[in-house]
């Protein structure tokens, strides 16, 4: 059996209790993981403190910083394989995927390395003869990243590389339900060179682990990614030490097709946009909101290519759709579409567990037409895909609104006019519009609503890592 270690204060440490990792395609434990508890949290804390204030990390150029930001996404790229086989093995997330996501993880650190010597302040024009004033941009201290199991490696890298680009410390909070990849990536971050404190990695579960470390006094900043419920119990744990925070919540993303999209472009979208990592995404496609006068020829095409697609062991490339990370997850999908079910909403195709002891859950369509079926409403986190129709465009728009969530959405529709009216009107914080789930260091993410808020990805993000100092110097 495999064992990880947590990463504190520059040393590997096995931690004092540990717990199980279960492997989803088997359901059999394959790994041992250091569980932190409070006190390890307290420690990791302290020592993002001072690395933060004193020693080499405070004095370094923000040049240095990016050099060692490149250090660090080269190692990324060099290690690729073992990262993509651990977060497979642990997540049951195919490695076609994994694979593909190790090679625009390094891009993002990239792109925050060459961020990091070009976040300025500003000289201000005051209105004082005898006062030069400007403003310097500081790091916002010390940073408490917390992420879900999913994608973890992108998720910490979107909060990890602005956060050291702007010259924050880091204790981040791998999920207790697939930590290998974080772990592991831990010994990328000592290989970089980062002085001993700057970036802390352990794991521990959410009430314990999470709540010890989103209410430490140390902390500054949250950069929190999972579940609303979760967000709201971090959001109050802002509350005792008065961290900022930033949230990357859940979605019910609508994927609208118009009569005139070209449908067979469209349907590869769509089967991509909810089957891809088994349905695991926070921006999954997963209310089809189809043009009237298409959607049986639509759902026909939909149809031949789910279930064209082949479930499989996740470490065998040649497979398209892996398990549920866990058994829980598993179960949930399936009482949610048998209660649709109940309510009438129609069976496409799909709708039952796979075979065998691992988590596996058939890629699922469910028609809910006319129907109020849970599935419509309830952000599923598997591969099922709710069906609505619409006659109008007005009808489009208040289908696609009806959630509160906002995270994503897609729009096909060869009509420019028609898709710009579209873009302004559906409330997210992102529209794709004749493609889908595209991704980019240099473009922001993140949503409306019950979604979240603020955004990672882009310039902006690493401003978000900062404060501002004013200077007043009488001349
Ligand atoms: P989750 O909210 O259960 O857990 C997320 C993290 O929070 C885990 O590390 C967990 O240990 C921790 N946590 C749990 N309770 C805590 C507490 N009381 N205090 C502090 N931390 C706590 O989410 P999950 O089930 O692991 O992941 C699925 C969710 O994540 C979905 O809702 C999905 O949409 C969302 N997600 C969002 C994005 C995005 O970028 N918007 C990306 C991926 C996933």
């Amino acid at each position: 059996m495999q064992s990880f270690q947590q990463y504190i204060d520059g040393t590997f440490e096995d931690g004092a209790a540990r717990f199980d990792s279960i492997d989803p395609a088997t359901g059999s434990v394959w790994a041992a993981m250091p569980e932190a508890r409070e006190d390890d949290v307290d420690r990791a804390v302290k020592a993002a403190q001072r690395a933060l204030w004193n020693g080499a990390w405070p004095a370094m150029t923000a040049t240095a910083r990016g050099k060692l930001l490149y250090r660090l996404a080269d190692l990324v790229e060099a290690n690729a394989r073992t990262l993509a086989e651990l977060e497979t093995r642990d997540t049951g997330k195919i490695i076609r995927e994994t694979s593909a996501q190790i090679a625009y993880v390094a891009d993002y650190y990239r792109y925050y390395a060459g961020l990091a010597d070009k976040i300025e302040g500003a000289t201000l024009a005051i209105d004082k003869a005898d006062m030069d004033v400007w403003t310097r941009r500081e790091p916002i201290g010390v940073v408490a990243a917390v992420v879900p199991w999913n994608s973890q490696l992108f998720l910490s890298a979107v909060k990890i590389g602005p956060a050291l680009a702007a010259g924050c410390t880091l204790v981040v909070k791998a999920s207790e339900e697939a930590p290998a990849p974080l772990l592991e990536f831990a010994r990328l971050v000592h290989e970089a060179g980062f002085p001993a404190g700057v970036v802390n990695i352990l794991t521990g579960f959410g009430p314990a682990c999470g709540s010890a470390l989103t209410r430490h006094p140390g902390v500054d900043h949250i950069a929190f990614t999972g579940g609303p419920a979760t967000a709201a119990a971090v959001v109050r744990n802002s509350a005792e030490n008065l961290a900022t925070t930033s949230l990357e919540l859940g979605g019910k993303s609508p994927f609208i097709v118009f009569a005139d999209a070209d449908l067979d472009s469209a349907a590869n979208a769509q089967v991509a946009g909810i089957f891809a990592a088994t349905g695991q995404s926070c921006v999954a496609g997963s209310r089809l909101i189809v043009e009237a006068s298409v959607k049986d020829r639509f759902l026909a095409i939909l149809k031949a290519k789910a279930e064209a697609i082949r479930i499989g062991a996740p470490l065998d490339m040649a497979t398209e759709v892996g398990p549920l990370c866990t058994r829980r997850q598993r179960d949930h999908i399936a009482a949610v579409v048998a209660v649709s079910l109940e309510a009438g909403a129609k069976l496409v195709t799909g709708g039952r567990a796979g075979e065998g002891g691992g988590f596996y859950y058939v890629p699922t369509i469910l028609d809910c037409d006319g129907v109020s079926a849970a599935s419509v409403e309830t952000e599923l986190f598997g591969p099922v895909l709710s069906v609505l129709s619409f006659t109008s465009e007005e009808e489009a728009v208040r289908l696609a609104n009806a959630t509160p969530y906002g995270l994503a959405s897609g729009v096909f529709t060869r009509d420019l006019a028609r898709a710009h009216r579209m873009i302004k009107r559906i409330r997210a914080g992102i529209v794709w519009v004749n493609t889908y789930r595209a991704v980019s260091p240099i473009a922001p993410f993140g949503g409306y609503g019950q979604s979240g808020q603020g955004r990672e990805g882009g310039l902006a993000a690493a401003l978000d890592y900062t404060k501002t100092k004013t200077v007043w110097l009488r001349t």
